[in-house]
C-alpha cells in the first residue's frame, strides 16, 4: 500500500539534496534500495541477522546426533554451509552437477547487484540475472528490477530512447 509512492518521494529527495558527492549518492541508494527489498515478501530477502541464524542452525543440525527439529529438517532439505576463508557462508543444498550457489544476506545485496551492472557495462536485467543466477540463490528478477530502477544512468538512456521515438531522428554524437 503506498509503497511505490514512498518510495519515489524518497529517491528524488536523495537526488537533489546530494549532487556533489558520489560516494554519499552511493550510500543514500544503497539505504534506499534496503529500505524498499526489506518491505515486500516477493523480494525474498534474507537480512543478515537471519542468514547468521540460519547458518548456525544448519551447522548444528549438521553435528548435532540428537533428533532435529520439523525446521531443522526444513533447513537441511534447502540450505549449506561452507567454510571459505575462514568465514561461513550459506550456500543451496548440493545438487548433483548443479553449480554452487551462495544465499546473499540483503545488506550485500547492492554492492553485488552494482558490481555486476557495471562490469556488464550497465547491463540489462537479463544479462545480469543470467550472470547472477548462476552464483547466486536468492537474487530474484524483482530485485534486479529495482536496482535498476535506481540507476540513474540506465533511467535516463530509457528517457532519451522514449523521446527518440516521439521526435524525428536528430544525428548526434554521443559522449559514452
Ligand atoms: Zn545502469
Amino acid at each position: 500500500m503506498g509503497n511505490g509512492k514512498s518510495f519515489l518521494t524518497a529517491k528524488e529527495s536523495t537526488v537533489s539534496e546530494s549532487s556533489v558527492n558520489m560516494e554519499s549518492i552511493s550510500e543514500n541508494w544503497k539505504e534506499v534500495f534496503f529500505k524498499e527489498a526489506s518491505k515486500g515478501d516477493h523480494y525474498k530477502v534474507i537480512v543478515k541477522s537471519k542468514y547468521d541464524e540460519i547458518v548456525q542452525d544448519v551447522l548444528r543440525a549438521k553435528l548435532s546426533s540428537k533428533k532435529k527439529s520439523a525446521q531443522q529438517f526444513k533447513r537441511l532439505r534447502k540450505f549449506d554451509v561452507i567454510e571459505i576463508d575462514g568465514t561461513n557462508k550459506l550456500i543451496a543444498k548440493f545438487k548433483d552437477d548443479a553449480a554452487l550457489k551462495y544465499y546473499v544476506p540483503l545488506e550485500d545485496m547492492y554492492d553485488l547487484l552494482r558490481k555486476a551492472h557495471l562490469s556488464t557495462g550497465h547491463g540489462a536485467r537479463d544479462r545480469l540475472l543470467k550472470e547472477i543466477a548462476m552464483k547466486y540463490a536468492n537474487v530474484t528478477r524483482e530485485l534486479i528490477n529495482l536496482f535498476l530502477s535506481m540507476c540513474q544512468s540506465c533511467q535516463q538512456k530509457k528517457i532519451k530512447r522514449r523521446r527518440g521515438l516521439v521526435s524525428k531522428p536528430i544525428l548526434h554524437e554521443e559522449v559514452s
